[in-house]
């Protein structure tokens, strides 16, 4: 048996989610689901109406101290796009907040977002296209002022419908640069299933790069399904954990007021499996 645990969830705090905090705690408890992270989408630029959104903060943290009454294993994160290109008014809001996690993600690459068409044709090639997202990935971590990376390969996660070179082998030392930064800063790493909903058909990043990760030092992994409606909320988690179990990882992380708190992928102890 596992602990399981979803860190990466998308509530009506978020501008493209449609799930409550409360219809995702009923199911949790059904699922047997033991902390839920939530990561609400914040986002800086202000070109793009749909993504434009500055979360609000206060009724965020209301309705998380309420809803934990309930479900303690509620953990108040937040998702937030390029923090490294909107450098000044990130750490200005954050200077004044509390979360328990931040993550940070790569959604917007001169005004397209790298998983539809629109991205793809801007360059020449695909390989040019993934190129530039695994430079955006880097520049992102190198400045690492958060504490977790969400969907590394998310490029793949409709790309892979267009462009069916991709592997790790191919993109080792793009993504080795990455990894190396996010072990040598202490970020955690998530393995986001939704891959396993869209066309990529696997984990993001995929077993490889989690191996690559695994072999390079790294030990700070968490599992979300990146949903944004109940349908989808814990999606594909029993296979991160199998997968990661078959990699012989022993621990994952969540975590609490910023810092990671390490909890055993397995619950032998209570299950005796
Ligand atoms: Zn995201
Ligand atoms: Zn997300």
């Amino acid at each position: 048996m596992y602990n399981f645990t979803d860190l990466h969830l998308h509530t009506t705090f978020s501008w493209d989610a449609e799930q409550t905090m409360e219809a995702l705690i009923k199911k949790a408890y059904k699922e047997d689901i033991e902390f839920l992270g939530l990561t609400e989408h914040l986002d800086f630029h202000n070109n793009h109406p749909q993504s434009f959104m500055h979360l609000d903060y206060d009724k965020y943290t209301k309705a998380v101290e309420h809803a934990k009454k309930d479900f303690p294993g509620l953990i108040k994160g937040v998702e937030v796009g390029e923090p490294n290109t909107h450098s000044d008014l990130y750490e200005r809001y954050m200077d004044n907040k509390n979360f328990d996690f931040i993550m940070a993600s790569v959604h917007w690459i001169d005004g397209a977002t790298p998983v539809f068409e629109e991205y793809f044709k801007r360059y020449k090639s695909y390989d040019d296209a993934y190129k530039k997202y695994f430079e955006e990935k880097f520049k992102l971590v190198s400045y690492g002022k958060f504490d977790a990376v969400a969907h590394l390969t998310l490029v793949h996660r409709l790309g892979k419908k267009l462009y069916n070179d991709y592997t790790y082998e191919k993109y080792k030392k793009e993504i080795d640069d990455i990894l190396k930064v996010i072990i040598s800063k202490n970020l955690a790493l998530e393995v986001n299933c939704s891959g396993l909903r869209y066309p990529a058909g696997e984990l993001i990043p995929d077993e490889n790069v989690i191996k690559a990760y695994l072999e390079l030092g790294g030990n700070s992994l968490f599992l979300g399904s990146d949903s944004h409606t109940i349908k989808d909320s814990f999606f594909g988690i029993k296979q991160g954990y199998e997968t990661l179990d078959s990699l012989g990882v022993k621990e994952i992380v969540i975590f609490e007021k910023r810092k990671q708190v390490r909890i055993p992928l397995r619950d032998d102890d209570i299950e005796g499996l």
